[in-house]
């Protein structure tokens, strides 16, 4: 059968190996396990979150409100914004996808950091739009400008601070490039890990409400999937003008997020203290990370986030990320972002402490 020509370019994206297979594959039992391959919250969320989950499951037989009414009023409280500045996805990844088909078409153009979200230029890719890369692999806004110059961009993505590497641009040099874009590129700040960045430093804050107050082309991404430890729940949102918010609209599928995801999203909106409890412990934990890797002469990338890219100068990170695997811990090897290097969710203190007993035995 012959498909959309467009689809040849495009690879399916690879998620972190699930629990399920390592216990299948390697026959571990599913508590052993410690899995930091995709970025979620090790606390999960707090009692209340889960109990409204559970007590909404009744209800599971009835189409979710479309409107997200509750949800959008939230965000926008949240955010200092007016509920038609919100648009909501499954995932932030649904919301990429949402500005993509609205913005894209075969031959547009889609500007982007080396090595950064794969979800950008998959999308991007379905429509037929043409990648533009930097050189650098880490967020170079000089890089960007230059290109932009020369080429022009229908979309220019910024992840703010940036899955793989875990670096992040400061907000003032952000605040500098939007001045320079054309009102008809379409500049998407992608925020998931936000939370994370501006708690460890005020500089890299990203403040939607005065972006968006200031820049017609602008949106910027939320996720509920990371700091408010629901990515099982798939919520995510975009915040940009009412004008390409309701163009968004145009592209959502009805119901696109279920009566347990809004009730969840909700209620996590309702305890901020159990998501900055986590973001604390994060870095504390992180820190172990960076002595460990130090100890072992081993490079790491420092992190703005819930994650950290440590290079395994003198091994294939490959191997190592494979030894890891059987001994049940799922890590993300970069070999295919061409770095010699993993990818490391910072788990809790437990999971945190059988991650360095286990590369002390694969390491030798
Ligand atoms: C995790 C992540 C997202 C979105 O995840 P969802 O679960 O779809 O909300 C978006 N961008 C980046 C860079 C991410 O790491």
């Amino acid at each position: 059968m012959i498909f959309n020509k467009s689809l040849d370019n495009v690879s399916i994206y690879e998620a972190g190996k699930p629990i399920e297979l390592v216990v299948r594959e390697y026959g571990i039992q599913p508590h052993e396990i410690v899995k930091l391959a995709s970025n979620e919250n090790p606390y999960g969320t707090c009692d209340a979150v889960a109990d409204v989950i559970a007590r909404k499951a009744v209800n599971a037989f009835v189409y979710p409100d479309d409107s997200m009414y509750e949800l959008k009023e939230a965000l926008a409280k949240k955010y200092a914004i007016e509920s038609n500045n919100v648009v909501i996805g499954a995932g932030s990844d649904q919301v990429i996808e949402f500005c993509i088909h609205a913005k894209c078409h075969e031959g547009s153009k889609v500007l982007m950091a080396k090595t950064t979200f794969a979800m950008y230029e998959i999308y991007a890719k379905q429509v037929g739009a043409t990648i533009l890369k930097t050189p650098s692999d880490a967020h170079n806004l000089d890089e960007f400008r230059e290109i932009y110059k020369q080429e022009g961009a229908d979309v220019i993505f910024l992840c703010l601070p940036n899955n793989p590497l875990g670096e992040c641009l400061d907000a003032a040099d952000v605040y500098a490039f939007l001045d320079e874009v054309d009102s008809n590129t379409l500049v998407i700040l992608d925020g998931a890990y936000q939370e994370f960045a501006s708690y460890k430093d005020g500089a890299k804050k990203i403040t939607p409400n005065e972006v968006i107050a200031k820049h017609s082309n602008v949106i910027y991404l939320g996720t509920f999937s990371k700091a408010y430890g629901l990515g099982g729940m798939r919520v995510g949102y975009g915040i940009s003008n009412s004008d390409i918010i309701s163009v968004l609209h145009k592209v959502r599928p009805p119901f696109n997020i279920t009566t347990l995801s809004l009730a969840g999203a909700i209620e996590a909106l309702k305890h901020e203290h159990f998501v900055n409890m986590g973001i604390e412990k994060n870095f504390e934990e992180m820190k172990r990370y960076e002595e460990y890797a130090t100890s072992k002469g081993f490079r790491f990338i420092p992190s703005y986030t819930n994650f950290i890219t440590i290079y395994m100068d003198g091994y294939t990170s490959k191997d190592v990320a494979l030894e890891l695997l059987k001994k049940g811990i799922i890590v993300r090897d970069m070999t295919g972002y061409g770095f010699n290097a993993i990818r490391i969710t910072i788990g809790r203190n437990e999971q945190n402490t059988k991650v360095f007993q286990a590369l002390d035995l694969i390491l030798g």
